[in-house]
């Protein structure tokens, strides 16, 4: 398994670690010993297909399900032990939102700000500055019944952010939203990390997971199948390779001549060659070249995308695709 070279937040605790978290439904084990350990101030994703057990994962750590087994810290504190101060680290918007329908936006904010015991002042003031800040202010006097998808998901995230809360779980906070609601709240979360709040987030959307997350956990079949960053999820799987291509007839056909298993393709003068993308391998594929006296005028090297890594891991179970502009 892939380790972060990089791992932020070494030295101080982590925001969330499980060891051994354990989850049976009814003889039905959903979650069959799962580790995590998520610094502080990094995006987490949680990837996996429907009925993976991510809402469990989010449900258990956010202290609205009990494990059955596990040692569970959030925010430095024992979920066991205390699972109050862990509810007030902590901030969960999800499919199942807050938002109540029949009140309008500000109103909802004034609830969560009473919920709080925020002072009358204090709590009008964070909700204008909320409510601004979501792009709500406008609708603020609506019912929230009115919004879209997507105003109701800021809503919910404005409402979370009443508490000021240090750690914050977005269960599949893009499912069913159009794309430009999507990339709104990409950037929302974005903001979110820049202020230091660790994120936990499950998704579906292997994009989302690659925009977004510092590391990527695959749960699949009750367990973490792989976990690292994107690049490094990207590299467990075959499929990467470099591409040339020339302008020259005669320089294409003599380097198709001197690489072996190459992929042809005779009307963009470009070739295929499987490749890890080494330093290594790009050397020895540029010493052939060199040797056969040609040269590419454009070289590219492709790594597998998550999707090959998904279905890799998971026996390819079915998962909606997002459009490919929102790919990198
Ligand atoms: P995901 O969020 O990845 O779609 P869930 O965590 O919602 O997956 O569900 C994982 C599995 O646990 C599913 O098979 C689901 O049917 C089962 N499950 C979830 N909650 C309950 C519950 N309260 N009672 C019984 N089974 C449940």
């Amino acid at each position: 398994m892939p380790t972060s070279k990089n791992g932020g937040g070494r030295l101080s605790p982590p925001a969330i670690s499980a060891l051994g978290l354990r989850k049976t439904y009814g003889g039905k084990t959903v979650l069959d010993g799962i580790d995590l350990h998520i610094p502080d101030g990094s995006v987490f994703a949680l990837l996996g297909p429907n009925g993976a057990g991510k809402t469990t994962v989010v449900k258990i750590l956010s202290t609205l399900v009990t494990a059955d087994a596990g040692d569970l810290r959030v925010g430095g504190h024992d979920l066991a032990a205390d699972p109050q101060a862990v509810r007030a680290a902590i901030g969960v918007t999800g499919q199942f939102s807050a938002v109540d329908g029949l009140i309008t936006g500000e109103e909802n904010m004034l609830l969560m700000a009473d919920l709080h015991h925020l002072s009358r002042r204090e709590g009008r003031r964070v909700t204008a500055e909320l409510l601004e800040r979501f792009d709500l202010t406008e609708a603020a006097k609506k019912p929230a019944s009115t919004y879209s998808g997507g105003m109701k998901r800021r809503l919910d995230i404005a409402m979370t952010l009443v508490g000021d809360p240090r750690i914050i779980f977005l269960d599949e906070p893009t499912t069913g939203l159009d794309p430009r609601s999507r990339h709104t709240m990409w950037g929302i979360i974005r903001e979110l990390v820049s202020d230091g709040v660790t994120v936990f987030l499950t998704t579906q959307y292997l994009e989302e997971a690659d925009e977004l997350a510092d590391r990527i956990a695959v749960l699949n079949d009750g367990r973490i199948a792989a976990e690292g960053t994107a690049e490094e999820l990207k590299r467990i799987v075959p499929g990467g390779h470099v591409r040339l291509r020339f302008t020259d007839p005669a320089a294409y056909h003599s380097a198709a001549t001197a690489l072996r298993e190459v992929q042809r393709d005779d009307e963009a003068l470009a070739l295929q060659i499987p490749s890890g993308g080494s330093q290594r391998e790009l050397r020895a594929l540029l010493d052939r070249l060199d040797s056969a006296g040609v040269e590419a005028d454009d070289l590219t090297v492709h790594t597998p995308d998550l999707d090959d890594v998904f279905f890799a891991l998971t026996g390819g179970a079915a998962v909606p695709h997002q459009p490919k502009e929102a790919v990198r």
